[in-house]
């Protein structure tokens, strides 16, 4: 049987991972800086968590949510601990589409409303509203485009405005900063008062939290850099460093719970609590969301000073986008093939991603600016 043809893929294939580094079959070390689409938040083969994993599975690795398990409840405790959000209740499930998929579906619940608005280059999964909320027309098919949608400008207050006050409108959704958009940033002040329109409209903000959240930004969740409480946000990525496991987090003061609006059999499963626990507690530890901002700041600095003007620095903490004049897919290519490094690419192709684990060492940043160093010297030369 073939396998359905779903991604370009490069030419290798890690079989191993320690820390910020995946090794192929032949030894061959790369440093991955982009952790497989943002998901390495705690580095690969942390101990702490494949041994919390191994001695989950040696006990039960899955019951349905038929039965009670109270890794949820840890988790959920764990995660109020750690990101600081306070009353919102925690809907456990397997992606970041099914997240964000489940959120708007609340938002129509609550308000009776259909529409949809979207910022413009922003991406929330494949799955049938939650792709139609993606700006890319190319990945949204015929039996998608029912849903009633419209996308704005990032940052353009008067636009939303004008979408909110035709009314109808059930969710926003917004990444404070878009991760396939190419780490493009929502201003404080703008989501703010987007919350401030949502109350005045009575339309559910969603916050996508899936690829900038779980410290990736420097905070918790990218939205704290501005001071107000979504209506929903959703995770899913650094969440389980590689397994699969996503979550919403429901206002309480908002939404009034029904038993059965929202289901699942694979979600809070506790093999996927064991590892969203783990991560966690390695984020408490090893203090990830403030070395993510630190190391951010490094980095950037490092980068500032070593290339000038050569790209734009877009993104925060950890979650870095460089903005060349031109297109970086063969920047990309022989960082990967010439100097062993996997970076990300983005939905605009001036922009490349840099996606390291949160507690990727200073010794790594050097050897990504030495091999970008590198790559744009023959470029320059070519
Ligand atoms: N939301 C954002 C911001 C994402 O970046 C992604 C995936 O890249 C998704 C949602 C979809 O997540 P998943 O691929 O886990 O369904």
């Amino acid at each position: 049987m073939n396998l359905f043809d779903v991604y370009n893929q490069y030419d290798i294939e890690p079989v191993r991972g320690v820390g910020s580094y995946v090794f192929d079959k032949e030894g061959k070390k790369y440093l991955d800086f982009y952790g497989g689409h943002a998901v390495i938040s705690i580095g690969h083969g942390h101990p702490r968590y494949t041994s919390k994993l191994k001695e989950q599975i040696d006990n039960i690795g899955f019951y349905s949510n038929a039965v009670k398990n109270s890794l949820q409840q840890e988790l959920a405790n764990k995660l109020e601990e750690v990101s600081g959000i306070r009353d919102y209740s925690f809907f456990l499930c397997n992606s970041g589409a099914e997240a964000n998929e489940n959120a708007l579906k609340l938002a129509s619940f609550h308000t009776g409303n259909t529409r949809i608005i979207a910022l413009e280059n922003g991406f929330h999964g494949r799955t049938s509203a939650a792709v139609r909320a993606t700006h890319n027309f190319d990945i949204q098919a015929p039996i998608n485009q029912g849903y009633d949608i419209e996308y704005v400008p990032m940052n353009d207050l008067r636009a939303m405005q004008s979408e909110l006050a035709s009314g109808g409108v059930c969710a926003v959704i917004i990444e404070a900063v878009q991760g396939i958009g190419g780490c493009l940033t929502c201003e404080p002040t703008y989501l703010r008062e987007v919350y401030n329109l949502c109350r005045i409209y009575d339309a559910i903000l969603i916050m996508d939290e899936v690829q900038a959240g779980y410290g990736r930004c420097g905070k918790f969740f990218a939205f704290q850099y501005a001071d107000f409480r979504p209506h929903i946000i959703t995770v899913a990525k650094g969440m389980g460093n590689g397994f699969p496991i996503a979550g919403v987090l429901i206002d309480e003061k908002t939404f009034q719970a029904k038993k059965g609006m929202l289901g699942t059999t694979f979600g809070g499963n506790h093999l996927a609590c064991a590892a969203g626990i783990a991560v966690l507690d390695v984020i408490k530890d090893e203090k990830l969301v403030q070395r993510s901002h630190d190391l951010g700041q490094e980095f950037r600095e490092k980068l500032r000073k070593q290339f000038g003007g050569m790209f734009e620095l877009l993104g925060l903490g950890l979650m870095i986008g460089l903005k060349f004049p031109y297109a970086t897919s063969s920047i990309r290519k022989k960082l990967l093939y010439n100097e062993s490094i996997f970076s990300g690419s983005s939905g605009n192709e001036n922009i490349m991603r840099i996606l390291p684990p949160l507690n990727c060492k200073e010794e790594e940043i050097n050897v990504f600016i030495d091999g970008l160093s590198k790559v744009l010297e023959k470029i320059e030369m070519t």
